[in-house]
């Protein structure tokens, strides 16, 4: 019971930090460089030169619906930024929870109700041959 009581506070401060993470986006975002194409063109004929740009673009797949983005302004860049590491911080938090979730589950009891059934042999039998595999 002990160990229960520990995983369930953790479970409640993980739970704590994550309503804490604030504002988070999927996805990232990329800086993009342009050729134009036209020979009269000077800043893509300079040496070294990357041609137009920056163009920063935040994309992110969303299963089954393929690659979504826009384009995103200079001031935008740094608010993004953030949110997508807030992203990291949540998704980390969010595995952590579950981890400790499925610990919690494992160390709760069978309610009393449930424990009076007799067990099915065969059953037991399957799951430990099974385990084994
Ligand atoms: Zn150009």
């Amino acid at each position: 019971m002990q160990l229960l009581a520990e995983l369930e506070a953790r479970r409640a401060r993980l739970f704590e930090r994550l309503a804490a993470v604030g504002d988070f986006r999927r996805g990232s975002v990329s800086e993009n460089w342009r050729r134009c194409g036209k020979p009269s063109c000077r800043r893509c004929a300079e040496p070294g030169s990357r041609g137009h740009g920056p163009r920063w673009l935040w994309t992110r797949t969303v299963p089954g619906r393929g690659t979504t983005g826009r384009q995103l302004r200079a001031e935008e860049l740094g608010k993004v930024r953030a949110e997508l590491e807030s992203y990291r911080r949540f998704a980390a938090l969010a595995e952590e929870i579950a981890e400790v979730s499925e610990a919690i589950c494992e160390a709760r009891p069978v309610p009393a109700a449930a424990a009076g059934q007799a067990p099915d042999p065969e059953g037991q039998k399957r799951a430990l041959r099974s385990a084994r595999v």
